[in-house]
């Protein structure tokens, strides 16, 4: 199996460190519903799980979640509640939408503000061996200057890093790269009592706390998205490194390519935004699943409604052909599948090419559907399109009923779901409820959850 190390920028055969496999991808931070490209990267790191496992390692999984930071704050704030009733509303969200898209919950999942004393250990030994400094205010900061490889993930130099640093105001750091391990609090912030004063931990510093206290301090596989490359994992590199004094934290570093949503296509009704929960309302997890997977995990993925409509036919494919019956006269030919498990392996092995992998999925299923119609023998065929789709590719091959109707609908229920909220802000609740139950009598039956409206179709 090969895997592109980002750190190399090649290749390179997976030779675990040990057993299991250690594997760590950077996790959500619960302040909204979540968007579609953490649908696109988590299921990418779930069949990347899933392959490693199916290939016979066995592998432990942590992902966090940033349950503290400046947007969690500022959007209680607005909101008049705690950050941690935001944070878990949304937290159960995320979880609800990983759930329905059939990703493997990780191993463990640890909370950045249940894991305090761990940060503050780490912070601690990196002020001992001088690679962070306290400040006069209460904050900490990396000192970079002490890290002679700094920059080597995102192959930068300091000087190119400079062009992009700007020190805050009140900021007291040494140089400007420098960057928040701890933050000293300021009037109306969750805080903890920590050696330098009331303060909350950085963004950077909870994964190498959480990567170090649950893995160990030395990784097999550390994932996330592209644009977590710089500075987020360059900073947990220099934190990891500096605090054990091993090399290297990870010894492969994955990110997912962007994703890319075609706006004149989109739906503005629901805002600018489009959550999973928008997707899951039209579409299957199947199709979601299919339209990811059949592209590469490094490339960008373009999103339209088009392309997740020919993946729920594809999907729909897919399970006819897993579901389909043996011929009333079967004949003693059998489908030979060799072939094709050993393709679907060969792309899996060369750095997860789940798109090939897909395209092999698709053929075997066009050949199951030949044969059956010759009469031959296709039970081992139908196994392995069922073992490979669900076991790797996280399928669940029960043909979904999602109508023509029901899509073509969306945008117009969606309209209606925002009026409906916009009279309830208005108070005029007898309006907003006489909606409700135009919509119920048409079949369609409305969800009231702490983080929004979402819909079904009951017919
Ligand atoms: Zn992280």
């Amino acid at each position: 199996m090969k895997i592109f190390n980002e750190m190399t920028g090649q290749k390179e055969e997976f030779v675990p460190i040990g057993d299991p496999v250690k594997m760590y991808v950077c996790g959500v931070t619960p302040y909204d519903n979540s968007h579609f490209g953490h649908a696109m990267s988590y299921i990418f790191f779930d069949v990347i799980r899933r392959y490693i496992k199916f290939s016979g390692f066995k592998l432990k999984y942590v992902q966090n979640v940033t349950d503290i930071d400046d947007k969690i704050i500022n959007r209680a704030n607005q909101r008049g509640i705690s950050t941690s009733e935001l944070t878990e509303n949304f937290t159960a969200s995320y979880f609800a939408d990983m759930d329905a898209l059939n990703i493997i919950r990780p191993d463990i999942t640890p909370k950045a503000t249940e894991e305090i004393p761990k940060i503050m250990e780490v912070v601690d030994r990196l002020i001992e061996k001088g690679y962070a400094y306290q400040t006069n205010d209460g904050s900490v900061y990396f000192r970079i200057s002490k890290d002679e490889d700094y920059g080597k993930l995102s192959r930068r130099t300091l000087d190119m890093m400079m062009a992009g640093a700007r020190i805050e105001i009140g900021e007291q750091k040494e140089h400007p790269m420098d960057f928040a391990l701890w933050k000293a609090a300021k009037p109306g912030e969750p805080s903890w009592d920590s050696p330098w004063g009331k303060g909350r931990p950085g963004w950077h510093i909870e994964c190498t706390a959480m990567s170090i206290k649950y893995l160990g301090e030395q990784i097999d596989i550390h994932g996330g998205g592209q644009d977590l490359v710089f500075p987020h994992h360059e900073n947990e590199i220099a934190q990891s490194e500096s605090y054990s004094g091993k090399v290297p934290f990870a010894k492969y570093w994955m990110h997912n390519g962007f994703l890319q949503i075609a706006e004149e296509k989109m739906s503005k009704s629901l805002g600018n935004m489009l959550t999973i929960k928008d997707v899951m309302a039209r579409r299957s997890a199947d199709a979601i699943r299919v339209f990811v997977l059949s592209s590469h995990y490094r490339s960008p993925l373009s999103f339209t409604w088009d392309g997740l409509e020919s993946a729920e036919k594809g999907a729909e494919r897919l399970s006819r052909a897993a579901n389909r019956a043996d011929s009333p006269d079967l004949s003693s030919d059998v489908l030979e599948t060799v072939t094709y498990r050993r393709e679907f392996v060969e792309a899996m092995d060369d750095d997860f090419n789940s798109a090939k992998a897909m395209g092999i999925l698709f053929d075997l299923a066009r050949e199951i559907n030949q044969a059956a119609d010759s009469g031959k023998n296709i039970e081992n065929a139908r196994n392995l399109l069922k073992q490979l789709a669900r076991e790797v590719m996280g399928l669940r091959l029960e043909v979904q009923e999602h109508t023509a109707e029901s899509i073509e609908a969306a945008p117009f229920i969606e309209l209606l779901i925002r009026t409906r909220y916009e009279l309830r802000q208005a108070k005029q609740y007898q309006m907003a409820d006489q909606i409700r139950k135009t919509l119920a009598d048409l079949g369609i039956l409305l969800d009231d959850t702490p983080t929004g409206t979402t819909w079904k179709n009951k017919k």
